[in-house]
């Protein structure tokens, strides 16, 4: 492009545009090597039962720290490590992670990962899941697997016949964001999920008195109930969407409200005073 052609219009958000593509540019970069520096970590969030705030389980989520960069939100990161094929490599540490910081917590509570789509391409995904297990201690059915709608759109039959595998091995499958997607229902009636997770979006319509949110999360809580699956809302906030949330038959909760993201020595420490009997924190 010419140098001094344009106006200020122009000026103003050209180099807005050059620097996105930059900046995702250097971050893909850095992502290459993100795994082997040791900059990535996980934090445990709290699922908790929506009637008496017992402890269920924790879900995964990655964490990414540059050096240089900071602290990257995987809101940021994880969709650019799928454009960039660098999932299956950093999925698969995530997972094997996971399974081994959870094998610790010397507790029967449950930990669950989530999964691109990506990685649902390779059959030998569940063999590296059955891997991760047997390395790990972990028992098949403390480990759940977090997939969205959006597998069923891309990879279909593939995915499914991966997510059979996975269950074979007695691991739960969940499914993450429910309602954000292009969903066909079918699917739902061939792949055994245990738990439907409503999207936070709902909950916060609910919560506002949104008469389409309200009937959207009644609807999907008479489907999992009468297809024997659990529902968990996500990001609950306040104690009005916690209340609203139960009365409308959720099964778990998710969110700031009952906690945020923790290191692993805190989720452990949860972990072991919820096993041992005492309630767990909410
Ligand atoms: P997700 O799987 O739906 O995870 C829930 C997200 O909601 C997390 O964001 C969590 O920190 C956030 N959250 C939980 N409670 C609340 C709340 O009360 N309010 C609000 N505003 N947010 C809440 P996070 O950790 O930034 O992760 C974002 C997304 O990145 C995840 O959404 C997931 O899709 C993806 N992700 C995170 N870790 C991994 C991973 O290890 N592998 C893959 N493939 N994706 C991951
Ligand atoms: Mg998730
Ligand atoms: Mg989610
Ligand atoms: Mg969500």
């Amino acid at each position: 492009r010419s140098k001094d052609s344009g106006g200020g219009a122009y000026h103003s958000y050209e180099p807005q545009l050059h620097m996105a593509a930059e900046e995702r540019r250097v971050l893909e970069i850095a992502l290459r090597s993100a795994v082997e520096n040791g900059e990535m970590h996980l934090n445990y969030q709290p699922v908790v039962l929506a009637d008496s705030g017992t402890l269920r389980g924790f879900e995964a989520l990655l964490r990414w720290t540059h050096p240089e960069f900071g602290v990257v939100s995987p809101a940021k990161f994880v969709p650019l490590a799928e454009d960039a094929r660098l999932i299956p490599a950093i999925g698969e540490w995530v997972l094997r992670t996971a399974c081994q910081e959870a094998a610790k917590w010397d507790s029967d509570i449950r930990v669950a990962v989530n999964v691109s789509p990506e990685q649902l391409h390779s059959p030998a995904f569940a063999t590296m899941v059955a891997q991760a297990l047997a390395q790990s201690g972990l028992p098949a059915e403390r480990l759940e697997l977090e997939v969205t709608e959006s597998v069923f759109m891309r990879e279909g039959t593939q995915a499914i016949h991966v997510l059979e595998k996975v269950l074979e091995l007695g691991v739960k499958l969940s499914l993450d964001d429910f309602g954000t997607g292009y969903s066909s229902l079918g699917y739902l009636a061939h792949t055994r999920f245990s738990t439907i997770k409503i999207d936070r979006s709902f909950v916060q319509g609910a919560s506002k008195g949104t008469k389409e949110a309200i009937a959207i999360i009644r609807a999907v809580v008479a489907l999992a109930d009468s297809l024997g699956m659990a529902t968990t809302a996500e990001g609950v906030e306040t104690e009005e969407e916690h209340h609203m949330v139960q009365r409308l038959g959720c099964t778990k909760v998710q969110g700031y409200y009952f906690g945020r993201p923790l290191p692993v020595q805190e989720a452990r420490a949860l972990a072991i005073r919820a096993s041992s009997g005492e309630t767990a924190a909410a």
